[in-house]
């Protein structure tokens, strides 16, 4: 990288930015103060990303080893999605989506609804995930109240559940620091046990631990079924709990509880989505269709904001009257921007050219062989992957774990920022051979480094 190209743009040196990012950005899930402290939080300033690697305006680079917080599926400035927006660039930017319609979020709705087998035949647009969320819960709200249900407007969420930090959102994830901090704002829903693989007792399995943790949801079902709208899962990994991985018996436990009990199934797969798990949807592994899926993060490859809800048939005529109230009341000025859809769909056709979900099960056999020392180190607890997701924990009392690691891991042109003491790895789809193993290596380095002190 020369720095004379980035001066070019910015008509300053690149080393200010940090200074001056620092005095007029505010980072998000970030205490600004940690930037300033000593040691300092890094803050790096990234000046253009090729393939898996991120380049910050010295030259140095990182292996983008979180696909920048598990959006980017086929690495960045991806020959074949940049020439699709550029072609879309010239036709159409953006137009409203009432009353108009365009051929990106035509075919993209086509296609996402083949994929369930048009099981979920109907796509409502938005642009961020946490909006994704809020439209299921309304919808599911809703739906119950064109019905005459008008007391079913609870929800029901897992332990260490994340579904985004808009208000709705937040109602129904339970993130202690979160509820701590926003609580009074919120209507909160009931939480249940989550059916974390870890949390299994001498002699359990995986499965038993998700069938126990559905006779807990079943008992709050059948207390309170005619107020509950609808149960929200993070289908087969909780990411944001820190990669609790579950088993896929919990979701067909809660596919058939919601039938008995009448009430919605939201699948939030918009982290597990778009082949993260290694199915395109993480419910096919329990071969189950919810009410609702939520996508986003990965369906634009990682390169714009787009989210969307999928859901059934009967869902989309419970709102289809002459009465607008009975209509699905909700927009987003950006709702299906076309340049966002095309780069999904041209995301969805390199699933489709390079047979993604074959080659990847081959990539994360390699990383999990690469991986064997570390998950055989005593300094760590339960070593986990499924898909293209591998966490483990770290044996370790220190609080600035998390941001020793990440600075530390910078040094080795890793970018990796662990969840409390888990370590997780989520790269993009594209690794080559080298590329694997030198992850696995690197990660070791910076585990030893950092567990060393
Ligand atoms: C990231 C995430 C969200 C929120 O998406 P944003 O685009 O950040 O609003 C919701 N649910 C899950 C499971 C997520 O991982």
């Amino acid at each position: 990288m020369n720095t004379s190209q980035s001066s070019e743009h910015t008509g300053t040196q690149p080393n200010d930015w940090v200074a001056r990012s620092l005095a007029s950005v505010w980072h998000p899930c970030t205490q600004m103060q940690h930037h300033d402290a000593v040691p300092a939080l890094p803050l790096v300033p990234v000046s253009h990303g090729r393939g898996a690697w991120l380049f910050d305006a010295d030259g140095k680079r990182y292996l983008d080893a979180i696909s920048s917080w598990w959006v980017n599926l086929f690495g960045h400035a991806n020959p074949r999605i940049n020439t699709a927006l550029k072609d879309q660039l010239d036709l159409l930017e953006h137009a409203m989506l009432a009353g108009f319609t365009h051929e990106p979020v035509i075919q993209l709705s086509e296609r996402l609804s083949a994929l369930t087998g048009h099981a979920l035949g109907h796509c409502f647009y938005a642009s961020d995930g946490a909006s994704a969320v809020e439209i299921a819960l309304k919808m599911s709200f809703h739906f119950w109240r064109n019905s005459g249900k008008t007391d079913k407007r609870e929800f029901v969420c897992l332990q260490g559940s994340y579904h985004g930090e808009t208000v709705g959102a937040l109602a129904v994830t339970d993130v202690q620091l979160f509820r701590d901090a926003y609580g009074p704002l919120l209507q909160r829903a009931h939480v249940v046990a989550s059916p974390d693989a870890r949390a299994a007792e001498a002699g359990e399995s995986a499965a038993d631990v998700a069938r126990r943790a559905a006779r807990q949801l079943e008992k709050l079902l059948a207390e309170r079924a005619g107020s509950i709208a609808a149960v929200i899962v993070e289908p087969l990994v909780q990411c944001a709990a820190g990669m609790a991985m579950y088993d896929p018996a919990y979701l067909v436990e809660v596919r058939a509880l919601c039938d008995r009990y009448n009430i919605h199934l939201i699948a939030d797969e918009i982290a597990v989505g778009c082949g993260r798990t290694g199915s395109f949807f993480a419910c096919e592994q329990a071969n189950i269709w919810p009410d609702f899926v939520c996508l986003s993060k990965g369906i634009s490859g990682g390169y714009l904001p787009l989210s969307l809800v999928m859901t059934r048939d009967e869902i989309y005529q419970g709102f289809y009257d002459a009465d607008v109230k009975r209509g699905f009341l909700h927009s987003h000025s950006y709702t299906g921007n076309p340049l966002a859809c095309r780069a999904a769909l041209a995301t969805l056709d390199i699933f489709e050219q390079d047979n993604v979900l074959e080659r990847n099960r081959e990539r994360a056999a390699r990383l999990t062989t690469a991986l064997m020392p570390l998950a055989e180190d005593e300094r760590i607890t339960h070593f986990r992957q499924r898909g293209m997701i591998w966490a483990f924990d770290a044996v370790t009392d220190d609080p600035a774990f998390s941001r020793k690691f990440f600075a530390n891991a910078l040094q080795h042109e890793l970018l990796l920022r662990p969840i409390s003491k888990t370590v997780y790895l989520m790269p993009p789809y594209i690794l080559d051979d080298e590329e694997i193993d030198g992850l696995a290596a690197r990660t070791q380095g910076v585990f030893d480094e950092v567990m060393r002190g």
